[in-house]
């Protein structure tokens, strides 16, 4: 396949990526050697190849990945687009603080230093581009008062009413009101042998609005995001991140954790495709970018409060109505024989007291196996 990105074969990813299973998953599903039930059947372990989800008759990888009604039906689908979409979401919030931080590069600076470069001294030649010149400026660069919305399943959004009024819901809507841009983002989770007709349908899927945003004098940008569902990232999706605003690594690295999302995903669902059952839908997948910090707690030490004087452990016992003490030790085994409440123990009682008693400190100073204290 030529328009997608290789999957991340480095030794980092291959120690500390998504896992061997995956992997190799990942490395399978690309020859079509994964034991799907078609595969199974072709190779004489199982009669049938039907589907056990929808009856459909042959089940191959691509009908398990992608093409099932009943796991589209129950969200599965979804579940892993929008554990894509996550990922993209809390990588673009990051990008967009960054431009909107900054000074807007101005369309008119721009348009200036091109024509001027466009002039040629006298005696001089015109130089050919070089290949290496710095890309043109990325969409987000003009201007810093970007918002964003990004529609998930249980997190629907309604179309900005400020730009245009409509019933679509792209995957993605990033907007500034001084310059009158919006970009439309629509990310598809197909198979990679579809990403092209993906592309196709989206285009053409928001073609209309595309006009009307344009009609209410906006500037509008489609970008469609096409991602694998066996974990090969379309290289046009690369360069829309780029297109954004993102640095070549920067893209890079959101298309290998985007590719390592979806492959973990896909991993699940084939894993699924024997079972009805499917409890993950609210359970997205997290990566690089959406993964939630786990900070290690603090432990807590309790500090005496001046306003809450320390009062002694006999006294607070005996306000909270406890009269009697009992230690219970384990010299003789008797535990295992007798059990914590045994009659015999209960014998031992020890009468509390502002003042130890001499039995309870003689019990205590002779106790090397302190096995437990029960209040009662
Ligand atoms: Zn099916």
């Amino acid at each position: 396949m030529e328009n997608v990105l290789p999957f991340d074969l480095s030794w980092p990813n291959l120690i500390y990526g998504p896992g061997p299973r995956v992997i190799a998953f990942v490395l399978n599903a690309q020859i079509n050697s994964v034991r799907t039930p078609d595969m199974l059947k072709l190779w004489g372990y199982v009669s049938s190849s039907t589907c056990v989800l929808c009856n459909g008759n042959n089940c191959t990888l691509h009908h398990l990945l992608v093409n099932c009604k009943f796991a589209l039906d129950q969200g599965r689908y979804t579940w892993r687009h929008d554990s894509v979409l996550l990922d993209i979401e809390q990588a673009l919030l990051k990008l967009i603080r960054n431009f909107n931080s900054k000074k807007p590069a101005c369309f008119a600076d721009v348009a200036r230093k091109e024509y001027q470069m466009s002039f040629v001294k006298a005696g001089e030649q015109k130089r050919k581009p070089s290949h290496r010149a710095k890309p043109k400026h990325a969409l987000l660069e003009y201007a810093n008062d970007w918002k964003m919305q990004v529609d998930f399943k249980d997190r629907k959004l309604v179309f900005p009413p400020v730009i245009c009024s409509t019933e679509l819901r792209p995957d993605g809507v990033i907007w500034s009101v001084l310059t009158r841009t919006v970009i439309l983002l629509e990310l598809t989770c197909c198979a990679e042998e579809g990403i092209e007709a993906a592309q196709i349908r989206k285009e053409a899927r928001y073609a209309d609005l595309m006009s009307l945003v344009s009609e209410r004098k906006w500037a509008p940008t489609l970008l469609t995001l096409e991602v694998g569902a066996r974990g090969l990232v379309c290289s046009k999706t690369f360069h829309a991140f780029v297109k954004l605003g993102f640095s070549n690594p920067g893209a890079k690295s959101l298309c290998r954790s985007l590719s390592e999302i979806v492959a973990r995903c896909s991993y699940a669902i084939y894993l699924g495709h024997s079972s009805p059952a499917w409890p993950h839908n609210n359970d997205l997948v997290r990566g690089k970018n959406s993964e939630t910090e786990t900070k290690s707690e603090p432990l807590m030490v309790l500090k005496p409060d001046p306003a809450d004087p320390v009062v002694a452990n006999i006294v607070q016992l005996k306000q909270n109505g406890i009269s009697k003490l009992y230690h219970f030790t384990d010299f003789s085994r008797r535990f295992k024989k007798n059990g914590l409440m045994s009659a015999h123990l209960i014998k031992q009682e020890i009468s509390s007291t502002m003042n130890s008693s001499k039995g309870s400190r003689q019990s205590l100073c002779g106790l090397r196996e302190l096995c437990a204290s029960i209040l009662l």
